[in-house]
């Protein structure tokens, strides 16, 4: 699971490192961030890229760079399977943008070459045709006539076959074809109408009757079914297809596991490199169950400050929740500010044993929560460049209540984000009352931390399922449920006096700002990134809709939340925090209750009541009024350039950083060099 940042929450705009050095948590705040980055990369469309520090990288020992080098050209490399994943022609789509891009020698300024940089700039962002976050395609602002001109003046070995030239134009310009990567609505086949590339030629009956019929519901250790593999049809018959060494994507694997190998001999120990070896036999057979092996021994390596993730991790992407894209971050543990962490981890009984849901539901015993805070060393597939701020894995049940989970917040990510945001405006607009934008100035910096890892470190790790539930029996609503749940969790006890009784915050009032922060997000300001006319579909966001609007909703004879009109901007005002906190408690309890009996019914009622339908109105008021300021609805990273310096036997004896590149040399590097499946790879 991942915790994705609430991009334009006004939390994020209240960094104030001063303010935070009055309290205990002061020594969250990594010193050693240099106070004259540079954040800002490119803009364009929605989208802001920035670049993100490394601090204290340079302190880590040779041979700790040297594997952090080889996992980062691992990750790296496999940048394509996601953008197939995501579509099968992006591949194709995007090596003909960039042969344009790079050949175009005409006038840099032409309106229909500025939109169709703009557009290559959205579909690298999106890893293809679609919206990352929305999940629409793109609508190209060039001319298809200004498309074929370019497509013409290729030399001849970059020029498509007129058939791939016919469907990547009918990919660009016809906008009903491939027209939602994911489909989400109720009550039509989500596969067929999602233009995701992890079913071929199957409806949604025939993949759930396989499913079905293959899943063994008895085993008390089930494989997490579909993770690795495509399903489509052979001779009739309904058949998957395991991305691995000689199967799906096997060209790109490939070279993972070669540097894999490499990364293994600069292991900082026998455990991490038992964790490597495992991966590597795992992309070798494709085998769920040595995905299973894997991640036990990922789990229980807490002792190496560097740490990977490298695979098939989340299934938000797959509309039926099973197939997950490729992804990886390499970081290292931030020695000093995980200090918050480690006291909430201690702490996981406390908290999992004086929760407000069923005791039947809580778990006996919380195993081995582990948190840390991270810097992110790298940023790939599915995290890049959007990317999440925090991450709890791994995600099989039974792993997690046998062997604990490892939850991690990314503090470098979440530093950048902030300094970026400094001062633009946000809060004045939708924070009307001073003091409380006085509270968020102080303490959001740190109650937004607080909130990840009570999120990660907890909120995804408490309660249990009764026995012979399925765990996916939630289905396409388990996502939203799942994050709502670890929300809960979090917002629940952001309020409690043990939050200051373990020296996390120095006011009791501190909390306030969160909750502000969260209900203003939920019920209006996240509106800012959905276009006109559309519901809610991603899971985060319609997990922080439903959140907000059903303790409105619930609050409302007792005036806990007030929403109105003041000389015609709507504002929120919360009078009862008491009253909201014990909300929380309360559907903290019925969506844990719902998840341990596998109520889909419930779920999808709760979904849909509160979490997918936008006020119309509401929503062109918080659009017109987003647009007087001027910020960017979503957020990207481009990554630090590592080069090795080598010993004349080859051994790597330092790793340099630079963070001078742009986002098309990047992007157009990434391509030239780390593109196995179309061919070109170093
Ligand atoms: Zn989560």
């Amino acid at each position: 699971m991942k915790l994705k940042y609430l991009v334009m929450a006004a939390g994020a705009l209240a960094l104030g490192l001063a303010s935070c050095n009055n309290s205990k948590s002061s020594s969250t705040t990594d010193m050693s961030f240099d106070p004259n980055f540079d954040y800002k990369v490119d803009r364009f469309a929605d989208i802001e890229v920035l670049r993100y520090q490394v601090p204290g990288f340079q302190n880590l020992t040779p041979k700790q760079k040297a594997l952090i080098y080889y996992l980062t050209e691992a990750g790296i490399m496999g940048r394509d399977m996601l953008w197939d994943q995501n579509g099968k022609y992006n591949l194709a789509l995007r090596q003909l943008l960039e042969n344009i891009y790079t050949s175009y020698s005409g006038d840099p300024t032409d309106p229909q070459y500025k939109a169709f940089e703009k557009y290559l700039k959205q579909v690298w962002f999106g890893n293809g045709i679609h919206h990352h976050y929305s999940m629409d395609k793109f609508t190209p602002e060039f001319s298809q006539e200004f498309f074929e001109a370019q497509v013409a003046g290729l030399p001849a070995e970059a020029q498509p076959t007129p058939e791939q030239l016919a469907v990547l134009t009918k990919v660009i310009f016809d906008p009903k074809f491939m027209a939602k990567k994911v489909n989400q609505a109720d009550g039509v086949d989500l596969i067929t109408t999602s233009a995701t590339n992890l079913y071929e030629g199957v409806t949604q009956k025939e993949v759930e009757a396989y499913y079905a019929a293959i899943k063994d519901t008895t085993s008390l250790t089930p494989i997490s079914y579909g993770l690795n593999r495509r399903v489509t049809k052979e001779n009739g018959k309904v058949v998957e297809q395991p991305y691995k060494v000689g199967g799906l994507y096997s060209d790109a694997i490939t070279k993972i596991v070669a540097l894999l190998d490499t990364a293994a001999t600069y292991a900082e120990n026998p455990q991490q490199e038992a964790v490597i070896r495992e991966l590597i036999k795992y992309y070798q057979t494709g085998d769920l169950k040595t995905f299973d092996d894997y991640s036990i021994l990922w789990v229980e390596d807490t002792a190496s400050q560097v740490d990977f993730i490298n695979g098939f991790i989340e299934s938000y992407d797959d509309p039926l929740g099973m197939t997950a894209n490729y992804e990886s971050i390499v970081n290292y543990k931030n020695l000093a500010a995980s200090h918050r962490t480690e006291v909430i981890s201690e702490n996981a009984q406390w908290f999992e044993s004086n929760s407000p849901v069923d005791p039947r539901f809580r778990k006996d015993e919380v195993k081995g929560v582990t948190a840390k805070v991270i810097n992110a060393a790298i940023l790939c597939g599915d995290a890049y460049p959007a990317t999440p701020i925090g991450i709890n894995l791994p995600n099989a049940n039974w792993i997690r209540a046998a062997h604990g989970s490892k939850s991690v917040t990314i503090e470098n990510i979440t530093q950048a984000y902030d300094a970026a945001n400094h001062g633009n405006g946000f809060n004045e607009e939708f924070v009307p009352d001073t003091a409380m934008r006085t509270l968020m100035d102080q303490y959001l910096f740190i109650t937004d931390n607080l909130h990840t890892d009570l999120h990660e470190c907890l909120g995804h790790a408490s309660g249990r399922m009764l026995p012979g539930v399925d765990p996916d029996a939630l289905k396409a609503y388990g996502s939203t449920l799942e994050e709502a749940r670890a929300d809960l969790f979090a917002l629940y006890y952001l309020a409690d006096p043990k939050l200051l009784e373990l020296g996390l915050l120095d006011n009791p009032d501190a909390y306030k700002a969160e909750y502000y922060k969260y209900i203003l997000n939920g019920m209006m300001t996240q509106l800012m990134r959905i276009e006109p006319g559309k519901d809610v579909e991603e899971a985060h966001m319609r997990n922080r809709k439903l959140i907000s609007e059903w303790a409105y909703e619930k609050g409302k004879a007792q005036n806990v939340i007030v929403m109105e009109k003041v000389d015609g901007k709507t504002q929120i005002t919360i009078n009862d925090y008491e009253a909201l906190r014990q909300l929380f408690g309360q559907l903290l309890g019925e969506i844990q209750r719902i998840k341990s009996e596998g109520d889909y019914e419930a779920g999808r009622l709760l979904v849909e009541t509160y979490g997918v339908k936008v006020d119309p109105e509401l929503h062109n008021e918080v659009l017109a009024r987003y647009s007087t300021l001027d910020i960017p609805p979503y957020r990207g990273f481009v990554n630090p350039v590592y080069t090795p310096v080598r010993d004349q036997d080859g051994r790597i004896t330092d790793v340099t950083v630079s963070f001078t590149e742009s986002y098309p040399e990047q992007m157009l590097r990434y391509g030239r060099e780390y593109s196995p499946l179309t061919g070109h790879s170093k």
